[in-house]
């Protein structure tokens, strides 16, 4: 009935390991110190987080479109023209690993310039520089109908990108009866 005070702490302190995906710029800045002030997780091994700056001519909202996390606990935000992304666990020398999961296109290609974090004191130090960026410039992801076609039509199967082959007819039925 009544959960003692300690234990309530501690269960929300865990619950930004329940996350994925993108989150608003204050809701990740939230998860992300919060983890970094749990004292159950390992210190220095709580995960890394990584700064991507797109390439001209891509806009951060569709960058944002070719980031897919599969694992509970990756989360990303945009705002300032850049995607971050904070990977739950990732070490730092599986961070290229990890990338090659979540994007479906050689992160060199969307992305032209990078920065890393991998240390609790040096995240939560860049957590409170992101915090004091201004509402305005918070990105907001691109509206995408439920039902609209993704930008690649690629799946990740737990080892490597592939395309989703669709059927395409080379004759339509008027231009076959008409021969
Ligand atoms: P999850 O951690 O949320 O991961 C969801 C999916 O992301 C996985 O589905 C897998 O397709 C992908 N994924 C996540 N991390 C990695 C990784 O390090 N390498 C690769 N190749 N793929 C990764 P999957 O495999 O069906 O696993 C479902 C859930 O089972 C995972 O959810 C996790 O909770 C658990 N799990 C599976 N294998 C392991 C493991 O080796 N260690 C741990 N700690 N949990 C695992
Ligand atoms: P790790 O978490 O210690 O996982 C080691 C290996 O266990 C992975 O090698 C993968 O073969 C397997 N594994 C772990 N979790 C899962 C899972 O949920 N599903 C499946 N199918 N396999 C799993 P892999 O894939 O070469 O990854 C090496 C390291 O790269 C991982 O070490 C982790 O530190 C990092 N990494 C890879 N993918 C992801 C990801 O999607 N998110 C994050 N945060 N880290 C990842």
């Amino acid at each position: 009935r009544h959960v003692p005070e300690d234990i309530s702490t501690l269960l929300s302190m865990t619950q930004p390991l329940k996350l994925r995906g993108y989150q608003k710029w204050d809701t990740f800045c939230d998860a992300v110190s919060n983890m970094m002030n749990n004292t159950l997780l390992p210190a220095d091994g709580k995960g890394v987080m990584v700064a991507l700056r797109p390439v001209p001519g891509i806009r951060i909202e569709q960058a944002l479109t070719l980031c897919r996390p599969n694992r509970t606990g990756d989360i990303m935000t945009i705002g300032d023209n850049r995607l971050v992304l904070f990977l739950s666990f990732c070490r730092i020398n599986d961070l290229d690993t990890a990338l090659n999961h979540i994007f479906p296109l050689p992160t060199g290609d969307i992305f032209s310039n990078r920065m890393i974090w991998f240390e609790d004191n040096l995240i939560s130090a860049e957590i409170v520089q992101m915090k004091m960026l201004e509402p305005e410039q918070w990105g907001k992801p691109l509206l995408v109908a439920s039902d609209s076609k993704p930008v690649l039509n690629a799946t990740h199967d737990g080892h490597v990108w592939r395309r989703v082959p669709e059927p395409l007819r080379l004759l339509s039925d008027a231009e076959e009866r008409a021969s």
